[in-house]
């Protein structure tokens, strides 16, 4: 990452959970540097997401067109599926630096107002995980996106005034794995709110090849379309399971990945067919077998796997959800019959009867 195409990093600041070191995690972030010559510069790069792409191409030659910045910007979807790559898009597009950091690392609003003040005529700010904000800090940042003014506030109490700044036009984007956390007034803010779906097999193969173009391994399509179907509709684990197997690939076979090289290194590092690993398995499982199918409490569904509410939220329910493996219901989570099935376990006989549920 350099300064130029990609910005400076300002207090970016990962959790706890994004530095774990999981195969199929959609969140971890332990190999940046690898990543980094995998993104796509510009839009037409891009794999996929079509009608996403579409809106952004005409709101940034319109844009461009004019002399002036876009409307800010929301991506909202599940983790790695290209919300960060995005925003560096709309900064190369547009030919300026794009200023990178998160909700949970600006604390207070002086933090804020030091990233404002410090942005290039036109210049991206990326805010991921922006629906983390402390609200002191969203209302620095309303004034700042509506009417690029800074307001600070000197003092305290009867002697405490407040001074307005010119801050240079800018252009936000922010990324979320929760629109529905995202106070109205902040969305209001964004002229264009976008949401990125998982991705189809064929576009993953397309992004498998063309990593391993980049990468310079050597896969053939079925080999990459192997590891697209194992990639739960998501780019980044697609790149790391591409990876993965190209390690095996040079350790077991001759350096080239055909199906079956594919499929023999994606079981020695436990991906299954559908794509889910132990921690996928273990949540369907608890479910299925420890709680006869739900329905389950998140708190209890926590305890038994040993995994965050919000990390079961963000990054494994989605998928096992889009699956038709997971149900959310009022009172708990169940599992379909589907995960009955690919867990290999026979349903309890009382789901006969409750078949609905269940299909
Ligand atoms: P997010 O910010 O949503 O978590 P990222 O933008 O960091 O996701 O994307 C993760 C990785 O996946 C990037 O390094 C990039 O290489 C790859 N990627 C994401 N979307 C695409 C895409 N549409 N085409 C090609 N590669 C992609």
């Amino acid at each position: 990452m350099t300064e130029n195409d990609w910005g400076r990093e300002e207090g970016f600041r990962r959790t706890e959970s994004e530095n774990r070191d999981e195969i199929l995690r959609a969140d971890t972030v332990g190999e940046e540097q690898d990543e980094v010559g995998l993104r796509p510069r510009l839009l037409e790069e891009f794999v996929g997401q079509s009608e996403l792409k579409d809106h952004l191409r005409v709101v940034l030659d319109a844009a461009r067109a004019r002399e002036q910045t876009p409307d800010h910007v929301l991506f909202a979807g599940p983790p790695g599926l290209g919300k960060t790559t995005l925003a560096g898009i709309v900064a190369a597009e547009l030919g300026v630096v794009m200023h990178v950091t998160s909700g949970p690392a600006i604390e207070r609003a002086g933090d804020l107002a030091a990233i404002l003040t410090n942005l290039g005529d036109r210049d991206v700010l990326f805010i991921d995980e922006i629906h983390r904000l402390p609200k002191q800090v969203e209302e620095v940042l309303y004034p700042a996106m509506e009417d690029f003014q800074l307001d600070v506030v000197l003092g305290k109490g009867p002697a405490a005034r407040s001074i307005r700044f010119d801050l240079p036009a800018f252009t936000l984007v922010g990324a979320t794995t929760r629109t529905g956390l995202i106070a109205g007034p902040l969305r209001d803010r964004f002229g264009l709110v976008e949401r990125l779906d998982y991705y189809a097999p064929v576009e993953l193969q397309a992004i498998v090849e063309r990593a391993a173009g980049i990468l310079s391994v050597s896969v053939d399509s079925d080999g990459a379309a192997e590891i697209a179907s194992r990639s739960r509709g998501t780019p980044r684990i697609a790149n790391r399971l591409l990876r993965r197997v190209r390690d095996y690939a040079e350790v077991r076979a001759d350096g080239v990945i055909d199906v079956e090289v594919a499929r023999d290194g994606l079981a020695l590092f436990g991906v299954d067919e559908l794509g889910l690993d132990k921690v996928d398995r273990s949540i369907l499982e608890s479910i299925a077998v420890l709680h006869e199918g739900g329905p389950v409490g998140l708190s209890t569904l926590c305890i038994s796997v040993g995994e965050q509410p919000e990390t079961l939220e963000d990054v494994y329910e989605p998928f096992l959800i889009q699956q038709g493996l997971l149900q959310r219901t009022p009172r708990g989570r169940v599992v379909t019959r589907a995960a009955f099935t690919h867990l290999a376990v026979d349903p309890p006989d009382r789901f006969s009867t409750r078949r609905s549920l269940f299909e």
